[in-house]
């Protein structure tokens, strides 16, 4: 009997596999494999709502795996110790892992190769698993990625797609391996309460939902911020359950303009991506620099902790950031105008930012998260990098009616229309017994600050 390794990384699916069903044709047995890495961890990646998101999945699919004859072989390590031991214990003599795009990967996927060389095995690498175009393959004439959304966008969508694949039926398991207990969501603490369920079977669940009663309004509706209308796929897309290609494949077959304005975002996904994999410094470094003096200090980390809390007096960024907290995700209106505010209003240093979001968001990814952070705070692909986003007047013009705000700001619940994004407006004494807090810094200051930054 021959055997291979499918290793799981951030494709935790059975449909649309390219890594599995390669590893199926190559040999007679599979080990389905996720390795617990504990690099993550000492980074100080592994947030608590992720964790918990990544436990429904590995249950989920470990369940798949057993309906197919086989189920998740778990350990934890290093990772690439730990997928040569397992490669030994089942004398795989190869292992099919999809392609990835931070430093991380890029220096995990170099160690494993040579490890598993000089034993005399072999390391297969799938494209176009993580993403749905795969970096590197749209680049501008003599470069090594674009750093202009449209034209990428233009080359993306004529780019030639796989068929989606479906899951394997059955699949030779290797007997006598040892297994780690697949991890427990309940085992996870410091959750926040509205983190959804993770797994395949949730997320085919919620697509479902979304083709048949969400994507036709998209185009109108992804920027009202108390309408909640967009897909809410995105830690999905971060874990895999859910294949890109086969999302851009089932959107566009159903098609209209909901389907074009969410196919669109998707291409924005492997935008950052194929940035992010042609530079990853850029998780940590500006990707343009404009030598920022970021503030830094006791006012600034009273002021990015009022920020970090929601409690800076702006209502719309209140309401966001404390989504973030409830939920560990927030709507993407909300991520722009927070972002804006942290880097060019309170003139604080993108990657504070960027670093509580990774501690909070369900869907925290280096590519989308860096690059988005980077775009907001101007150092990015944004071609209008002095931008400054006026939470009044966007809270004005995406939440008109102050659904949002209410929702997650309970101080200003009773407040009417007229002044929920700018209570202090009420009167004084009205506004006291809000115990809502006052405005921490003076928009025309900040604008002024960051101008005369950025030499503007
Ligand atoms: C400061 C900032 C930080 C962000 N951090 C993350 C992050 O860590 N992880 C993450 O997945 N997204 C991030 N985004 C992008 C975007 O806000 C989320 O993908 C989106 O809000 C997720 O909600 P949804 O699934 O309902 O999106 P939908 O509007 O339904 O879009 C569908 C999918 O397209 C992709 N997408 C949408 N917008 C973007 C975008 N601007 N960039 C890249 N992909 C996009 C996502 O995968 C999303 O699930 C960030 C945006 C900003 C401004």
């Amino acid at each position: 009997m021959t055997a291979a390794v499918a290793l799981f990384t951030r494709d935790l699916r059975l449909r649309d596999n390219p890594p599995l069903r390669a590893a199926c044709k190559a040999a007679d047995t599979v080990v389905p494999l996720f390795v617990r890495d504990t690099g993550i961890d000492a980074a100080g990646y592994a947030a608590p709502n992720r964790l918990a998101f990544l436990a429904d999945c590995l249950t989920d699919l470990d369940h798949g795996l057993r309906q197919r004859g086989a189920r998740l072989i778990v350990r934890t390590g290093e990772v690439v110790e730990q997928v040569c031991r397992v490669a030994h214990e089942a004398d795989a003599a190869e292992v099919h892992v999809a392609a990835d795009v931070s430093g991380f990967a890029a220096r995990r996927e170099e160690r494993l190769r040579a490890a598993l060389e000089s034993a005399g095995r072999r390391l297969c690498v799938h494209d176009r698993v993580v993403t749905a175009v795969a970096p590197g393959e749209i680049t501008a004439s003599g470069k090594d990625h674009m750093a202009v959304f449209t034209p990428y966008f233009r080359r993306w969508e004529d780019t030639h797609r796989r068929d989606p694949l479906g899951a394997p039926r059955r699949i030779g398991a290797v007997e006598g391996l040892k297994s780690e207990k697949v991890p427990s969501r309940t085992r996870t603490k410091g959750v926040s309460p509205g983190v959804p369920e993770g797994g395949e079977s949730a997320g085919r669940e919620r697509f479902a939902d979304w083709l048949s009663s969400g994507m036709d309004a998209y185009e109108d509706r992804h920027d009202d911020l108390a309408a909640d209308a967009t897909s809410r796929l995105s830690p999905h897309l971060h874990f895999g359950t859910l294949s890109p290609a086969e999302l851009v494949a089932r959107a566009r077959r159903q098609g209209g303009p909901g389907a074009e304005a969410f196919v669109r975002q998707l291409a924005w996904r492997d935008f950052h991506h194929q940035v992010l994999a042609a530079r990853p410094h850029t998780a940590r470094a500006d990707y343009r620099t404009h030598h920022d003096h970021w503030r830094t200090g006791e006012q600034a980390g009273r002021e990015a902790e009022a920020w970090r809390q929601g409690r800076t007096g702006y209502p719309v960024v209140d309401a966001a950031m404390r989504q973030l907290r409830h939920e560990g995700w927030m709507h993407n209106r909300g991520r722009l105008l927070v972002g804006s505010f942290l880097a060019k209003t309170l003139y604080v240093d993108w990657r504070v930012g960027a670093r509580h979001f990774l501690d909070h968001l369900v869907d925290g990814d280096i590519a989308n998260n860096q690059m988005n952070w980077q775009w907001m705070a101007g150092t990015g692909t944004d071609t209008r990098p002095n931008r400054v986003l006026n939470p009044i007047t966007q809270g004005k013009k995406y939440d008109p009616e102050g659904g949002y705000v209410r929702r997650w700001v309970p101080e200003l619940a009773d407040v009417h229309k007229r002044y929920v994004h700018e209570p202090w407006k009420l009167g004084e004494e009205e506004f006291a017994a809000l115990g809502y807090p006052e405005p921490i810094v003076d928009l025309g200051d900040g604008l002024d600050r960051f101008r005369h930054a950025r030499g503007k």
